[in-house]
């Protein structure tokens, strides 16, 4: 059979994939998962498929790499953001079915303020077809090509710059908008909110639920001073252990791509935790840095199917 029949054939091309999943997961390392908001009902269809391997928590993982120990077979799970449509029901299943489970917390998105990039894609949204000034130069959003290469730069500011880069230009546009009546200034912070400090509270007394270190305000790394960065680090481990009682060891970069990182971030996170994870796909190398994981990230739209291909990777 050629390769544009078992690729046009489901029956055999699912057969085929499983096989080289399988052939993954016996000749390299271990899997970290990296979800973000999850269905509960496609989060089970995940674990059906992974519980054939052995599902550890994230500091069996990193001691067991640390070790020089195989992590061939294992699987992590990850949750980034602590969404209160995704925690509860991820939190319930994980504890009845004995999975232990990582998430990891920006603690000022908890106490209430919205993350950037949700702030970034209203102003994105509210902007379109309408005319703003920002630093003395006029834009005309009702034109596609400067509304698409204004915003695609303003989302570069916040991937890679600090908040002192992006919020000024926010707020010229912000306060205009709101001048021309388009919309309220409460309406630039909509978005999905997180689960509360009391539900942290609660849930980290099941040791299967551990709740981990994701900064305070969500920047990228790269684009913060060291002193600013660690700062970050130290007050959201310290703030996360008042509330749970428990160490905060494991650290998981804002936006996680080498570029989001730069390369100071990985040697101050050294100071401070056991591990941290990124957003790079791949498996876990026992040569691998500790502090610059990688993971695989699953989303809604991941069928059984497309889970396996992704596994079948180095
Ligand atoms: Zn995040």
């Amino acid at each position: 059979m050629s390769i544009k029949n078992i690729a046009t054939n489901s029956v055999v091309f699912n057969a085929f994939s499983k096989v080289l999943s399988n052939y993954y997961h016996s000749q390299y390392g271990g899997i970290i998962l990296a979800y973000h908001e999850i269905d509960i009902e496609r989060f089970k269809e995940h674990v059906e498929l992974f519980r054939k391997h052995e599902i550890v928590s994230l500091s069996e993982m990193v001691n067991r790499k640390k070790k020089k120990l195989s992590t061939k077979y294992l699987v992590t799970i990850t949750v980034d953001d602590c969404y209160l449509n995704t925690l509860p029901a991820l939190c319930d299943y994980c504890s009845a079915t004995q999975i232990p489970i990582t998430f990891f917390v920006p603690t000022d998105f908890i106490e209430g303020k919205a993350l950037p990039p949700f702030i970034f894609n209203n102003i994105k949204k509210l902007s379109k077809g309408r005319k703003i000034e920002i630093n003395n130069h006029f834009y005309d959003f009702s034109e596609e090509p400067a509304f698409h290469t204004f915003f695609n730069s303003l989302h570069d500011l916040m991937y890679y710059q600090s908040e002192k880069e992006y919020k000024p230009i926010w707020s010229q546009i912000m306060n205009q908008l709101v001048e021309q009546e388009v919309c309220q200034l409460a309406d630039f912070n909509e978005h999905n909110p997180p689960v509360n400090w009391d539900f942290i509270a609660a849930k980290s007394k099941n040791d299967l639920l551990s709740f981990q270190s994701h900064t305070v305000t969500h920047q990228a790394a790269v684009g913060l001073s060291a002193t600013q960065f660690e700062m970050e680090c130290k007050q959201s481990k310290h703030k996360i252990e008042s509330i749970t009682n428990k160490e905060v060891t494991h650290f998981c970069y804002p936006y996680g791509g080498l570029k989001n990182i730069g390369s100071t971030a990985p040697t101050i996170v050294q100071k401070i935790f056991d591990s941290a994870v990124t957003m790079v796909r791949g498996r876990i190398h026992a040569q691998q840095n500790d502090y610059l994981l990688p993971r695989i990230p699953l989303y809604d739209l991941d069928t059984k199917q497309r889970t396996i291909l992704k596994t079948i990777i180095k």
